[in-house]
């Protein structure tokens, strides 16, 4: 028997296992080196929200949330689309289904029983682990050099790596983006993270933000520019963060970039009409306080209340001097000024990473023949709703082929 050539994938989230999953089953000795002490963290936390696998939605709809969506993460996608993924997890005993946002989740809600059983089938098809192993780039020799906590070097030549290293969010999870430095002195093209599906600092009082901090704002509607989110959102001590303002990040941060703020309306009562909300609060009784009116008749919770003054006040105006029909203006458009993103580190995910234009169809380092990679460290970005994962997935699976093509020999067709 010829000796088995030598796969090292760098990094086990999502990308990783996937990739090793996929060699090992083509019959490659594979190491999946991680610099945490076990892998998978950001899929567990990912699990604590119910592990939003992907979505229901036709394959051609899918795609177009991708932003940018290079015919290369496209083309990795369709070969590995919702449907197979949720095979996958079937056949690893975790059926899944589709929540009424047509959302995919396992029937388990949570991801340790997926990890705990995909992390067996690894180890049968002989997968092996090398935690505590921090990628430090290259040596001369072009071998990999990884550094343990005692501060030893370890090396490594393998025929072929899969770089799976995440992006820069929740860092403590093993993913900094410390590779982007590395990546870009070997000569790779890198587009500089930021942060996506994150929340934003808004322009708004200290007061205000102490008082209301940590209180969920639920049905609203979030519009920016031409697009409007429904879903809800919290308010944090310095500004907002939560699914309908998560679904606006991409533009919001490009709007912040390029004019220095963006305005967003919250529609707090969207089920309700101008009209008949100006209606409503028209029977406001004297002895009545605004707040109560606004609890009573609009049926507002008291956050919502404190937001609409603040979202006032920004403006010169007192909600008290508002006649019915202004205040129903203000609830179904209240306007509220983000100031930057927030921290990188909070985010949900990350956008940018390493350009499709460095990498070939199979997913190969144009710089670095025989290096791969995949998952969130490619520069593309999406929602939240299972897009995060189906693309992590689906890119290893097509990082992990073209390193098997690779070392067969075969040519690549870019
Ligand atoms: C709170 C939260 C909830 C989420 N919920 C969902 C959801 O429900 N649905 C969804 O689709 N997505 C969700 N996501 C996003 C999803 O978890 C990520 O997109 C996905 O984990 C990315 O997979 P990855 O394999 O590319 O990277 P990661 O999962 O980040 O894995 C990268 C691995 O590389 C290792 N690594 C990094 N640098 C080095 C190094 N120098 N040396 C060695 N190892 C290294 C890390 O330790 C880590 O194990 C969520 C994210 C967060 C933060």
């Amino acid at each position: 028997m010829p000796a088995k050539h030598r796969v090292a994938v760098i990094g086990g989230g999502p990308a990783g296992l996937m990739a090793a999953e996929e060699l090992a089953s083509a019959g490659f000795a594979v190491t999946v080196y991680d610099r945490m002490a076990s892998v998978g963290r950001k899929f567990l936390l990912a699990g604590r929200g119910g592990l939003n696998l992907t979505h229901s939605e036709p394959l051609e709809a899918f795609v177009t949330r991708y932003r940018p969506a290079p015919p290369r993460l496209v083309a990795a996608i369709r070969a590995f689309p919702p449907e197979q993924l949720r095979a996958w997890c079937e056949a690893l005993g975790q059926p899944t289904f589709v929540g009424s946002s047509g959302r995919v989740f396992p029937k388990a809600m949570k991801a340790s029983p997926l990890l705990r059983a995909w992390l067996r089938r690894l180890r049968s098809v002989g997968v092996a682990f090398a935690l505590r192993h921090r990628f430090a780039g290259w040596d001369d020799a072009g071998s990999l050099v990884f550094v343990r906590p005692d501060g030893t070097t370890v090396t490594d030549k393998p025929d072929a790596t899969v770089l799976a290293l995440g992006g820069a969010s929740w860092p403590r999870l093993g993913s900094d983006g410390g590779w982007t430095e590395m990546l870009g002195r070997a000569g790779v093209a890198v587009v500089p993270l930021q942060p996506a599906n994150c929340g934003f600092r808004a322009d708004w009082s200290a007061e205000f933000g102490a008082r209301r901090g940590g209180a969920p704002l639920k049905r609203i509607a979030v519009t920016f520019g031409a697009r409007t989110v429904r879903g809800e959102a919290v308010i944090t001590q310095d500004g907002l963060e939560g699914g309908a303002i998560y679904a606006l990040s991409g533009p919001l941060r490009d709007a912040i970039a390029s004019v220095g703020d963006a305005t967003v309306t919250m529609d707090l009562r969207p089920d309700l009409g101008e009209v008949e909300l100006a209606g409503r609060l028209a029977g406001r009784r004297k002895k009545e306080t605004l707040s109560t009116a606004l609890r009573k008749h609009a049926k507002l919770p008291p956050p919502a209340i404190d937001l609409l003054r603040e979202s006032a006040a920004r403006a010169g105006v007192r909600v008290a001097d508002l006649p019915p029909a202004q205040l129903a203006r203000l609830i179904k458009a209240a306007p509220l000024r983000l100031l930057a993103a927030s921290s990188i580190g909070r985010a949900i995910s990350t956008a940018g990473g390493v350009s499709f234009d460095a990498i070939d169809d199979r997913f190969m380092l144009r710089q670095r023949p025989g290096v791969f990679v995949a998952g969130e460290m490619l520069d593309w970005e999406a929602p939240t709703g299972g897009y995060l994962l189906q693309a992590s997935f689906a890119t290893g699976i097509a990082a992990a082929r073209g390193a098997i093509d690779f070392i067969r020999g075969r040519a690549s067709v870019s």
